[in-house]
């Protein structure tokens, strides 16, 4: 793993986040995402080499919406950068850690990711990514 790519933080309402983020870093959204198969809006902004992103439920199903009903608005995944996606999620598995997805899939921000179980380590959420091109 390369370096901490973004952070993930789940949030109730999008206008009013996008708002206070801008507020605090004292910047603006380089962008916005839709992704639909993962029932999240998304929006980020840079801080240095590391990002925020911030996520907000498109319908009561989605992970998001589990997430703040069970946690509250807050810090929902770390997001690490890696070369190889494919030989991380090897090195992962042989090393005794749970993925949720064995192999990788389209997120936002034009990156190919997978998640690994939060039981498998240590309760944080852990997401590998890797920019497709
Ligand atoms: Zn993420």
């Amino acid at each position: 793993m390369r370096k901490i790519e973004h952070l993930g933080i789940a949030v109730k309402n999008m206008e009013a986040s996008a708002k206070l983020y801008e507020a605090l870093l004292g910047k603006p959204s380089y962008k916005s995402e839709m992704v639909e198969s993962e029932g999240v809006n998304t929006m980020f902004f840079k801080v240095g080499e590391s990002k925020i992103e911030l996520l907000e439920a498109t319908n009561p199903e989605s992970p998001i919406a589990k997430f703040i009903e069970k946690r509250g608005e807050g810090i929902h995944h770390i997001a690490y950068d890696v070369e190889d996606i494919y030989k991380e999620i090897e090195r992962l598995k042989n090393a005794g850690f749970e993925m949720i997805h064995n192999s990788p899939k389209n997120g936002a921000d034009n990156k190919l990711i997978a998640f690994l179980h939060p039981k498998s380590s240590g309760g944080v959420l852990v997401e590998l990514c890797q920019e497709r091109n």
